[in-house]
């Protein structure tokens, strides 16, 4: 599908700035540098929409974009960066704790991981996360261009079995770079977007 129509609507810094207007949401998550601005714009069909690069962990804020007017893309802040301060720390942690306590509108999740790398502790804390809520989500394994054909397998296996996914819950095998596994989570989410 082709998405016509993007807005920025709004960065949310606390949870009264969160947005609940019933729209569904499609609510995107990954640690710092994973590739998750990089993997929105490559939806979008936009080059620099989400932020690319911008100062990792410095931004705690949930930041919402429209989609055609019938769903939002919710990006939450990137975690896991080492030099993020303690306070920091803490405040994503209270921010999450909060967006998915008052989570009635996610339609999806996409939990981005590295494909090269076993996911790390914050992974699956993010990975508990999304499984508490009870909605369907996605694990989108980024940054494939960067593995040899033979470590797609084993990776994947890996991260199946860090993050102790269960079967209905599928992995996509993506680079943001390259566009592979693109059409294959626009296919999820259209499922979610009416
Ligand atoms: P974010 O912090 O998770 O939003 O990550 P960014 O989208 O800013 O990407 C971090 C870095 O990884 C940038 O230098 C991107 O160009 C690079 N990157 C993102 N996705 C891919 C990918 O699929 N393949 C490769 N090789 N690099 C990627």
């Amino acid at each position: 599908m082709n998405i016509n129509n993007v807005e920025f609507i709004k960065s949310a810094a606390s949870p009264r700035d969160f947005i609940a207007d019933g729209l569904p949401e499609i609510v995107f998550s990954g640690k710092s540098n994973v590739g998750k601005s990089s993997v929105i714009n490559r939806l979008l069909n936009r080059k620099n929409f989400a932020r690319v690069g911008s100062s990792p962990g410095k931004t705690v804020h949930v930041n919402y974009f429209l989609i055609d007017r019938r769903a939002y893309f919710v990006d939450l802040p990137g975690y896991g960066y080492a030099k993020v301060s303690k306070e920091e720390k803490a405040r994503w942690g209270k921010l999450m704790e909060r967006f998915f306590e008052s989570s009635g509108a996610i339609s999806l999740g996409v939990l981005i991981v590295d494909s090269r790398h076993k996911p790390t502790a914050d992974d699956v804390t993010m990975s508990e996360y999304f499984k508490a809520v009870g909605r369907p989500w996605v694990v989108v394994a980024n940054k494939c261009d960067k593995l040899k054909a033979g470590e797609i397998e084993p990776n994947i296996s890996l991260i199946r079995e860090t993050l102790a996914l269960t079967d209905d819950i599928p992995t996509i095998v993506f680079s943001a770079e390259k566009g592979t596994g693109a059409r294959e989570l626009m296919s999820h989410i259209l499922k979610y977007v009416q």
